[in-house]
């Protein structure tokens, strides 16, 4: 497996790899979620790669990024071990000049959700997801549907930028007790682990009253919300029922919803969702 830490690197080895390319974008501190995305590209393509950059521009100046955990050695045991033929693990300054000036910016599907708490995450991520797009030139790209709509967003930037690469998502992968894996789980304390069993408890919630054919979004919201409410150590940041495309948000469930909410525990913010399919 190659590591490479320039772009001019990167690209020399995507020059002379044949085939077709499956990239998996990850900030690293690897689990379980990204494997079944390397598992996937490796199905699909006769190469994968995996970048590993915890991409400073999506962080706003008061969020984790300085915690937010690292460990590239184990990392690289993890992806040798998977059979991935090349990582990309650049420096920050690798990827950002001291003077860039531009960013790329999806509209309206960005402004809620994840982007009403955090307005500047997005442009940060489509920015660095096209740069990485740009270096790899990869015939498919890896996302999971934790981050449903960071997801959304990528699908959009590519339709309307005309990127040629197929953006696949993948399944959430949850502990055996449900709680959706992320890097950040290993900040929560052993009481905060399992007070954050209540994201996934109210997702299944949502999907229990669904499918008892409950179809007033505001009430699947608010019996969300009084589970939410019962935990003491979440800090329920939101709760939606959107239409899965628009991210509009429901009065009916009447066509394809995604279900998500994120909420704090301590300092460590968590996010999950599920799909209701009328
Ligand atoms: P991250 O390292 O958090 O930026 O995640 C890299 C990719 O892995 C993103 O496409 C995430 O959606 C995906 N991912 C993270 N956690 C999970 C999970 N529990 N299940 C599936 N995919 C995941």
């Amino acid at each position: 497996m190659l590591v490479t830490r320039t772009v001019a690197d990167f690209r020399a080895w995507r020059a002379s790899a044949s085939g077709t390319l499956g990239l998996v974008p990850t900030m690293g501190y690897l689990h379980e979620g990204h494997l079944s995305l390397v598992r996937a590209a490796k199905r699909d393509n006769a190469r994968t790669a995996v970048t590993i950059f915890v991409n400073p521009t999506q962080f706003a100046p008061n969020e984790d990024l300085a915690r937010y955990p690292r460990d590239e050695a184990r990392d690289l045991v993890l992806l040798e071990s998977d059979g991935v033929d090349a990582v990309f693990a650049p420096s920050p300054d690798e990827m950002y000049r001291p003077d860039a000036s531009t960013f790329v910016s999806v509209e309206k599907l960005t402004d809620r959700l994840e982007g009403a708490s955090r307005p500047t995450h997005f442009r940060g991520v489509t920015t660095i997801v096209l740069k990485l797009f740009q270096i790899a030139q990869p015939d498919r790209a890896y996302f999971g549907r934790k981050d449903a709509q960071q997801l959304a967003v990528i699908r959009r930037m590519v339709r309307d930028l005309n990127v040629p690469v197929e953006v696949v998502g993948l399944p959430i992968v949850r502990e055996p007790d449900g709680l959706a894996m992320s890097s950040r789980n290993v900040n929560l304390t052993p009481e905060q682990r399992r007070a954050a069993l209540v994201l996934s408890k109210s997702l299944r919630l949502a999907e229990s009253l669904f499918a008892a054919g409950q179809r007033d979004a505001e009430e699947i919201r608010a019996s969300m919300r009084s589970l939410l409410a019962a935990e003491p150590l979440a800090v329920l940041d939101y709760i939606s029922v959107a239409d899965a495309s628009s991210l509009d948000e429901l009065t009916t469930v009447d066509r394809p919803a995604l279900v998500s909410l994120a909420a704090r525990f301590g300092a460590t913010r968590l996010i999950d969702n599920t799909t209701l399919d009328p």
